[in-house]
């Protein structure tokens, strides 16, 4: 079995020491990565902080050529990548699986190359004038999950190092294989040390929150790793952009036509099979709209193909990894005991894989566990609600706050209700649609510090004041 290697410096290393990568779909063992230790990881930050002087130097048309130079990559290289993604995530090839993913890698890596951070004058009279430069923070390390591994390893790294900064990036112990790839082939077009891999598990990513020499972290986790990762910064004070997990409502107005609309709600909540931070996890029906809706997304469940993501045709793939497998069961089994009803889906489709089919439940509210957890599985739990307010109540009553969507044939209607979701980004008609250019973040547990955009690459810069004196005109 092939030993994936991880990059320092520009150069691939191996190491004996290796963990296997299965794929979700058949158990099969698909590849072996190195593992690192911590010296990889001082030696990464290391090249780290040694490149990032002569590539901040570079001037912006340099670094913006380069990063299309990536993006070029990445597009050459779309087909080998994305088998990689199904084969260690588990998501198809074809619908919004690995080949949407690679495309969204490429997008998500030309806008921030077309982006710009001009000096602002911040103030002028007759004896000063004051100017904001944005300055490369310095060394990145960047610790991703492995729901979108390649996708959000790009969302953390494209910015960083279009704005002049290094990066070490970790990726996620269940989908190291195919970011290492990515990683290796990214650096033929970099000069050595600008972008590192180190690989292992949390305690890898410890280290590299802890190291001296690192400025900032860019996380994208669980809420529970991101307090971790806020105790183990505070030696270096390195900045944080900690974007965490949601629990999401979607709310349909009362009377909305949702036949044009069902497909993208079906997606809101199902892509990647639920495992995903803003997907809608929580849905809220007017109660005499409740039959209508659930007919119409049983209905789409019931089209979708699941299976190997190998296959042509499949649209929906199994779970990542068994942890998540279990979390998902285990709620529904909370919800059925407590006399949820099961409207579709519901129970284990059995293996090799960690299928689990698309579930529908109704008969739950907020305080049973799956409607106030993220399960981050393909379950969507429906709560009739009887006036607006109570479904706003509802939807506010939770910890995270990344997302919500709002659904109505009324757009002032329904920007009027979005304006009271305590979240991020509240989308109307559509869910988790999001932008290389809007940006993107959560409040309460669902962290802070926006990615995407001119706001994504500010975060990726520390401002530096210029303030001069004017002569005195005599
Ligand atoms: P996780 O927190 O378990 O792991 C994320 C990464 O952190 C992994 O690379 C892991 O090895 C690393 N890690 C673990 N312990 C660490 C420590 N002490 N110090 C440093 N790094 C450590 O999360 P996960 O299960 O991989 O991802 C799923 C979660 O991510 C869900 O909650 C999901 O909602 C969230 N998520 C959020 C967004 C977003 O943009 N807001 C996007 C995708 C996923």
């Amino acid at each position: 079995m092939k030993n994936y290697a991880f990059t320092i410096n520009g150069k691939s290393i191996s190491t004996e020491k290796t963990f296997d990568v299965k794929n979700p779909a058949t158990g099969d063992l698909i590849g072996s990565a190195s593992m690192s230790n911590k010296d990889h990881v001082s030696q990464a930050v290391a090249a780290a902080k040694a490149a990032q002087p002569s590539w901040a130097a570079k001037s912006d048309e340099e670094r913006k050529s380069t990063v299309n130079k990536v993006a070029d990559i990445l597009a050459e290289n779309t087909a080998y990548l994305a088998k990689w993604i199904t084969e260690e995530q588990g998501k198809p090839m074809a619908g919004p699986g690995s080949m949407f993913e690679m495309q969204a890698c490429v997008g998500w890596t030309q806008v921030p190359a077309s982006l710009d951070l001009p000096v602002e004058a911040i103030f002028e009279d007759d004896t000063r004038k004051d100017e904001l430069h944005r300055k490369p923070v310095g060394v990145i390390g960047a610790i991703a999950p492995w729901n979108w591994p390649l996708m959000i390893a790009i969302w953390q790294i494209i910015p960083a190092i279009r704005a002049g900064n290094t990066v070490v990036l970790k990726p996620s112990e269940y989908t190291t294989i195919g970011t290492l790839e990515m990683v290796r082939l990214i650096n033929t077009v970099l000069p050595p040390g600008v972008l590192n891999t180190v690989s292992g598990g949390g305690d890898i990513g410890a280290s590299l929150v802890e190291h001296k020499d690192v400025d900032k972290i860019m996380f994208t986790g669980s809420a529970s790793t991101a307090r971790r990762i806020i105790e183990s910064s505070k030696g270096n004070m390195a900045r944080l952009t900690l974007e965490c997990g949601g629990n999401d409502a979607a709310i349909i107005l009362p009377g909305t036509d949702m036949k044009s609309k069902a497909e993208d709600l079906f997606w809101g909540a199902f892509i990647n099979m639920g495992q995903t931070c803003a997907c809608a996890k929580r849905l809220y029906v007017h109660e005499n709209d409740y039959d209508a809706v659930v007919e119409v997304l049983s209905d789409l469940a019931s089209k979708m193909p699941m299976g190997n993501g190998m296959e042509d045709g499949i649209v929906l793939g199994p779970i990542q990894n068994k942890m998540q497998f279990d979390k998902v069961n285990d709620l529904v089994k909370d919800a059925k005991s407590k006399g949820a009803e099961v409207i579709c889906g519901g129970s284990p489709l059995g293996g090799p894989g960690y299928f689990y089919p698309i579930t529908l439940l109704g008969n739950v509210d907020n305080g049973h566990r799956i409607v106030d957890e993220e399960q981050f599985g393909p379950v969507l739990p429906i709560i009739k609600y009887k006036i607006v307010e109570e479904a706003i109540q509802k939807a506010n009553d939770t910890k995270t706050g990344l997302g919500g969507s709002v659904w109505g044939d009324d757009l002032d209607q329904a920007a009027k209700v979005a304006s009271k979701i305590q979240a991020g980004t509240v989308w109307i008609n559509q869910h988790g649609a999001i932008h290389p250019m809007v940006p993107f973040g959560g409040i309460k547990d669902s962290g802070y510090g926006v990615e995407f955009g001119i706001e994504g690459l500010k975060a990726v810069t520390r401002p530096q004041v210029i303030s001069i004196k004017k002569p005195v005109l005599v």
